[in-house]
């Protein structure tokens, strides 16, 4: 059984087909995850370089750039 870090909680996540939330170790963590990009998507407009991310303030604290490409 494989498992890995959870993208949004950093715990342990099981990379399995019985994990329906994978990569994520839960649902609940899974819908944060979406919820989470969704209002980032209605926050921001569209970026016309990927520098952009690296000048935002990193006020929020969050994980986002290292799901980022
Ligand atoms: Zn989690």
């Amino acid at each position: 059984m494989k498992k890995i870090k959870c993208p949004q909680c950093s715990g342990p996540s099981i990379w399995d087909e019985t994990n329906n939330s994978r990569p994520f170790c839960s649902d609940r963590c899974k819908l944060i995850d979406l919820g989470a990009w969704a209002s980032e998507e209605y926050q921001l407009p569209v970026s016309p370089s990927v520098d952009d991310y690296d000048d935002q303030p990193s006020s929020d604290g969050h994980m986002f750039t290292s799901t980022m490409h």
